[in-house]
Formats: structure tokens, sequence, C-alpha cells
């Protein structure tokens, strides 16, 4: 029985352990924290629960997926429930836009929002952006990446060419919208990959089909359960878990991954699939001598993508201006993500995100609301706060709330604040970022990091630092493709199309 053994147990580890157990492997991961699910958690401040990091799920039947490759029923994992209306979004002199259900009832909302041409130009928008998701779906995301050899395959190398890669975000919403507010909301999906409009290539406008055409989706009981129904879908195929325990070294013999390190000794293994960061854990957990074609100094001169500044607040009670999701944007979005990006320092007015998933289940915070607020923050170095600093950023965004109409400091009875050296810290996140690389420059956001090493065999990387990229869909094809490559070596293949 090949014997496999998982460095991390985030949601692209995760997916990869319950695939390979389904097939065959004797399944082993080890995780630093005392939770699986990696930056997917739950933190509980009194009776108020908070799901940190994913509060916005799209692609649900990527999660199921996983779990019907492996002979399980999803539904006795988790379920999804498609949200209605799912995101409020606030502009600078005072405006609403809600999401509506359907492209056409959208339409209609941007119709009496910034008139009809806008809402002809967005079912456009909406044509446009769906063939770049089904491109993108159909040719980078069922793969993985060993080489740039693999980017230049006759297919994949037409793909490429369709999917605007030479066009950045906000150009390609500058000229699809006139109101300049349409053009800051599709912006913002920028930094669901961790980059600027201004930079990030349009190629990422597919995010804006997935929330407008395919829904945001809430798993019940909190997005928390997607980890611990991936954990005990691993369970049940006979995956271990070895919690709160660190790995410090991949051995490598003869230039191929044989075991690891951890307090308790080494542990042999036929296969290793490393899921904690690649730019922090590669260079940590290898000595460089084994690794030439990946030196310290290539990790070190990666961009990080965007971090986060996170106030976890519990109230009293239910705010009436709140919604599942929201978004309060700033009055200068170039000005915003000039100062994430060139000055690397904290936005002075940042664009807002809240999430209140009580306003769906009040049962996860049945006393009041349950806010995650988001606001983006520059990555280490910079986005380092001390703790007064972190009271003071904190301030400053509940005083703009209060000048929104939003009144949170009255009715807090339980408050965490998360800042970018925490999650370099808790997860050894490349630079506190959320996705590792940056997409800003094209060479980064198409030649993300490979899934398997040029220097090592019987060692792969999964997971948001990798290809395809970060957010938790993408991490959990990660999973999924890596595991496939894996199994087809073993003669083993997963066939999906
Ligand atoms: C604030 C925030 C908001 C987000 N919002 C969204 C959202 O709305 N929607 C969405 O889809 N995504 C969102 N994401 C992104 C999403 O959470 C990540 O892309 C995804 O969860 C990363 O999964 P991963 O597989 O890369 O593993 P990670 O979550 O990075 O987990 C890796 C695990 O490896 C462990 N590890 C590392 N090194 C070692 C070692 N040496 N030994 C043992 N264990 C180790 C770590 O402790 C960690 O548990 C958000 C993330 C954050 C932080």
């Amino acid at each position: 029985m090949t014997k496999s053994i998982i460095i991390g147990a985030g949601l692209g580890g995760l997916s990869c352990a319950v695939l390979l157990a389904a097939h065959g492997h004797d399944v082993s991961v080890y995780e630093k924290n005392s939770t699986a699910g990696g930056k997917l958690r739950s933190y509980k401040l009194g009776t108020h629960t908070f799901d940190f990091g994913p509060n916005t799920i799209t692609m649900p039947w990527v999660f199921n997926h996983v779990l019907e490759l492996a002979g399980l029923t999803p539904s006795d994992y988790f379920q999804f429930k498609r949200l209605s209306k799912h995101t409020r979004h606030h502009f600078s002199n005072g405006s609403l836009l809600d999401s509506e259900d359907s492209v056409e009832e959208s339409a209609q909302a941007i119709s009496r929002f910034a008139g009809q041409k806008d809402a002809e130009q967005f079912k456009k928008y909406m044509q446009r952006t769906a063939a770049l998701y089904h491109t993108a779906s159909s040719t980078f995301f069922p793969r993985t990446f060993r080489s740039p050899a693999d980017y230049l395959s006759p297919g994949l190398f037409r793909a490429l060419l369709k999917v605007k890669p030479l066009q950045t975000m906000h150009h390609f919403h500058a000229a699809a919208f006139d109101d300049p507010r349409l053009q800051q909301l599709f912006d913002r999906y920028a930094t669901y990959i961790g980059s600027s409009p201004y930079q990030a290539p349009a190629t990422f406008s597919l995010i804006s089909y997935l929330e407008w055409a395919d829904g945001v989706y809430y798993t019940t009981g909190g997005n928390t359960a997607i980890a611990s129904g991936l954990e005990k879908a691993a369970k049940d195929l006979g995956v271990r878990f070895y919690k709160n325990t660190e790995v410090t070294e991949i051995i490598v013999e003869q230039q191929r991954a044989a075991g690891i390190r951890t307090n308790d000794g080494i542990t042999a293994a036929d296969h290793i699939v490393l899921n904690g960061d690649l730019l922090t854990q590669f260079p940590s957990l290898v000595d460089e001598s084994l690794r030439p074609r990946f030196t310290n100094r290539k990790a070190e001169r990666t961009e990080a993508s965007i971090s986060a500044f996170v106030i976890m607040a519990g109230l009293d009670t239910r705010l009436p201006l709140l919604k599942h999701h929201q978004v309060f944007f700033s009055s200068d979005y170039k000005k915003e993500f000039h100062e994430l990006f060139t000055l690397n320092r904290y936005a002075g007015e940042p664009t807002i995100y809240i999430s209140n998933s009580s306003y769906t289940d009040p049962s996860v915070s049945p006393e009041g609301d349950n806010l995650f607020i988001l606001v983006n923050a520059p990555s280490l170095p910079g986005g380092e706060l001390t703790i007064s600093e972190q009271a003071a950023y904190r301030d400053t965004i509940y005083d703009l709330l209060e000048e929104k109409g939003l009144f949170i400091r009255p009715h807090l009875v339980h408050e965490k604040i998360v800042t970018p050296a925490d999650m370099a810290d808790e997860y050894y996140a490349f630079r506190g970022s959320i996705y590792g690389a940056a997409s800003n420059k094209r060479r980064d956001a198409f030649l993300r990091a490979y899934n398997e090493p040029a220097d090592i065999s019987n060692l792969s990387f999964t997971g948001g630092s990798t290809h395809p990229g970060g957010g938790s869909p993408m991490v959990v094809l990660s999973g999924r493709e890596t595991a496939r490559t894996i199994l087809k070596k073993d003669g083993i293949l997963l066939d999906y199309s």
C-alpha cells in the first residue's frame, strides 16, 4: 500500500487526502495547529461563532465533486444553500446596489441604478466573463503544472490568448461600464486573488461571472462545515490526523522525498504532499542545496498577495442595515490600491467588507450579529501593527462605518482582531498574505508555482500558493488535481471532463 504524507490540513491538503485514501493510499496528515481547515477556521467569542477566512463561497460543486470521486455522498458531509440577493454594495455617495438572483434581475437593478446603457453592457459583460470562465475551467483548472513546457502545449497556449491576459481588470471594466461605481464594484474582484485591479489581468473578471450568474453560497451551520466535512470524509476513509504536530524537515534521499521529521522523529513515506504555504515551507523544510531550481532568492523576490486586517465583532443586537454580505466602498479606489501595493501601507480610507452570517443563520450567533469585518492590508513587511496601532485602525474603520449609518461600538460585546502578522504566525502564510504570490504581473498570474518541484521526485505541492491559485474552490481543485496526478502514476485514472 502506497504510504502518503500530507503536510498541512488546509482545504487543499484535506481534498488531496480524501482522494488518495479513497483510491488505496495509506494517508497521514500532519498539521501544526489544533484544527483542520487551515485558514478556514471557526472562532467562538461567547455565544457568537465566526467563520474566519472564506465567508463568500462560490462553486459548491467543486467541494461536492471531491466527495463524489471518493465514492461518498456529499450531503452526508456538508450542504450548501444559495443566498438570495447575496451582496449589498454601498457607494461613497450613499447609493446602494444589491446583487439580484439572476443576470436578468441584476440587469434591471443596474438599469434603475445607472441607466439602461450600463444594464445592456452588464448583460454583454456577463457573456464575456462566462466565456473567460468556461475557457479557464476547461483548460487551466483541471490539471497540474510541472514546468514551463506545460504552459506551451498548443491547446493551452491558444486558450491563454483568449482570456485577456494583456489587459488589466480596470481597463476591461472601464471599457465595459460608463458608471464609475460599476467599474469599482467589478474591479473589487481583483482582491479575491489578492491583487490590484490596476495591475491584474482581465482574465480574473471571470470571478464576476461566478458571483453574479452562478451565485454565492452558505454552508449549513457555517462555512467551517466544509473543513469539518472534508476532515470527517478523510477519517471515514481511514486517514490518520496528527494535529499539533509541525513538520520540521522533508527528508530527501537521492533527489527523492523519502519521509518527514517532526518532534516525534522521522516517518518514512512513498509520497509527500506539501499543503503548507509553498513559499515559506519549501525553503524551510528542504535544504537549499537540494532544490537548485527553487532558490531562497526566488521565493524572496516573489511579490506577496494582499493581506487582511480582520475584526470579528459580536454584537448584542441585530443591526437592521445589515444583510449577509455587504461592501462599503471607499471614495478613491485608485488611491487605496496605491497605498496598499505601491506605498505598502494601510489605506487611510479603506473599502470595508462585512459578512454577517447570522442574517442567514441566526443559530450561529443567537444573541446578536456576528460581524466578520475585513479590509485589505499590506503584506509583511509593512503590514505589522502594534497593539495601539491596531486599536487606532479599528477605530478608523468604526468611524467610517458610523459615517455610513452603521453604529457598532454601542453594541459591541466581543471583539477579536487578526492582522497579517497573525496569519504569518498561525498558518505560516508567505509574508502574512492571503494567497501567496500576487497575480499583479502576468508572469505571476499564469505561471504560478508548479504542483511538483523540478529537483525532487515523489513530492507534490497543493494549496493556494500553487496552481491554480487561492480561494476555497481553487485550492480544492488544486488538491483534486494533485491527487489525480499522483494516482495516475499508480495507474489509477480519475476520469472526468
Ligand atoms: C481573511 C481571509 C479571507 C478569505 N476569504 C475568502 C472567501 O471569502 N472565499 C474564499 O473562497 N476564500 C477566501 N479566503 C482564501 C482561502 O481561505 C484560502 O485560499 C484557502 O483556505 C487556503 O487553503 P490551502 O489549502 O492553501 O491551505 P491553508 O489554509 O494555507 O492551510 C495550510 C495548513 O498547513 C499548515 N502548515 C503549514 N506548515 C506546516 C508544517 N511545517 N507542519 C504542519 N502543518 C503546517 C498550516 O498550519 C495550515 O493549517 C480567505 C482567506 C483569508 C485569510
